[in-house]
């Protein structure tokens, strides 16, 4: 027998729990590729998975962990040899296949993607989900037109881990962002990363007015709910916003006032199955457009056995920035 470490998440009759042990790699699922996995890293949903606040995980045991950067170790898929540098985000991993917080994985090979060129696998996973899904959000606005021309751009949820991806990125793009956050505290943070000014997310949060003062002509929002609401409401004429998250909840208490009268549009973006091609791209932008410097700064690492410990913290919104799992 074949054992690796891995964090598990079992179902029984008291509902969810989590360990920490051996797994026998012959209970992976099916794959074609199979991945010595070095890093990891903490998302939103990996905490909603370790701790069961929200039914992310569809399939019991389940080896949470939604990305991961390794090496391929076998491949029945010509694409991959084994040596070969990998990506993986979505796809379900983590929720209904096995998932990153292992030694490793096996998945199918049209799932990965080779690490993008002049990028580490602990600056990918840097990166990981959030920071991906910060910059489809990016790709979103640009695809719409909307330029640092037309006015500021917000972010929310900015100190976390896709708004603080977002921030770097919009301000690199040449935005004036606006960084909307509950953390005084990491105003400075924010400033480093990128932000022109800092919003009290307090503003934004409560239940608002279907439309109010245009403030900014783009948005990448994290919250959701009333938050969203708010930032529509507050979208210049011909704005748009991309919409990726639900911190805040699931809920958007808006009107269609800000779309039939202003022209704003809400971009919806969904990580987990975004095509490939699509996908490279995403990934050859941030290797070319994110600054390592503040990568750096958003980052900090953790070991595999210390992850368990996070998941709390990361649903409390006590999380700065992102967070690597080194596993190897
Ligand atoms: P983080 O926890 O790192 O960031 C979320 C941030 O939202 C927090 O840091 C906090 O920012 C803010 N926040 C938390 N709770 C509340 C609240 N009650 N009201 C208002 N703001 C709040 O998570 P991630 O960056 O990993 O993910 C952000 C969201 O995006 C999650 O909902 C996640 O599920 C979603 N997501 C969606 C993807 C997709 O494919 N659509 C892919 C990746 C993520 P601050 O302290 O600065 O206010």
């Amino acid at each position: 027998m074949t054992t690796f470490k891995a964090w598990v998440v079992e179902k029984g009759e008291g509902g969810q729990s989590l360990a920490f042990r051996d797994f026998d790699e012959a209970d992976l699922m099916p794959g074609n590729v199979t991945v010595r996995v070095s890093h990891s890293t903490l998302n939103y949903k990996d905490g909603l998975a370790m701790t069961g606040k929200s039914p992310v995980v569809r399939r019991f045991p389940m080896i949470p962990g939604i990305d991961f950067a390794g090496t391929v170790e076998t491949s029945e898929d010509p694409a991959y040899k084994p040596g070969d540098p990998v990506v993986l985000t979505g796809w379900g991993v983590g929720e209904t296949h096995l998932g990153a917080y292992a030694e490793k994985a096996r998945v199918r090979g049209d799932w990965l993607v080779p690490l993008p060129e002049g990028l580490s696998p602990a600056e990918a996973m840097a990166i990981g989900t959030a920071g991906y899904t910060a910059m489809l959000c990016l790709m979103a606005l640009d695809a719409h037109g909307v330029t640092p021309k037309d006015g500021p751009a917000i972010v929310t949820g900015a100190s976390g881990g896709v708004g603080s991806v977002a921030v770097a990125l919009l301000a690199r793009a040449g935005w004036h962002v606006l960084a909307s956050t509950g953390r005084e505290d990491e105003a400075e943070y924010l400033r480093g990363l990128g932000a022109a000014e800092i919003v009290d997310r307090n503003e934004l949060s409560a239940p608002g007015k279907p439309l109010a003062k245009e403030r900014w002509a783009a948005g990448i929002d994290a919250v959701g709910s009333s938050t969203l609401a708010n930032v529509l409401a507050q979208t210049k004429s011909d704005g748009a916003v991309a919409a990726c998250g639900l911190a805040q909840g699931m809920d958007l208490p808006t009107t269609v006032a800000p779309f039939i009268l202003r022209g704003v549009s809400l971009l919806g973006i969904n990580s987990v199955t975004t095509p490939q091609p699509k996908r490279r791209a995403a990934w050859a932008r941030l290797a070319r457009e994110l600054d390592r410097e503040k990568l750096a700064a958003m980052t900090r690492t953790v070991s595999l056995p210390e992850i368990g410990g996070l998941a709390e913290e990361i649903l409390a919104g006590r999380v700065r920035g992102r967070t690597v799992v080194e596993i190897a």
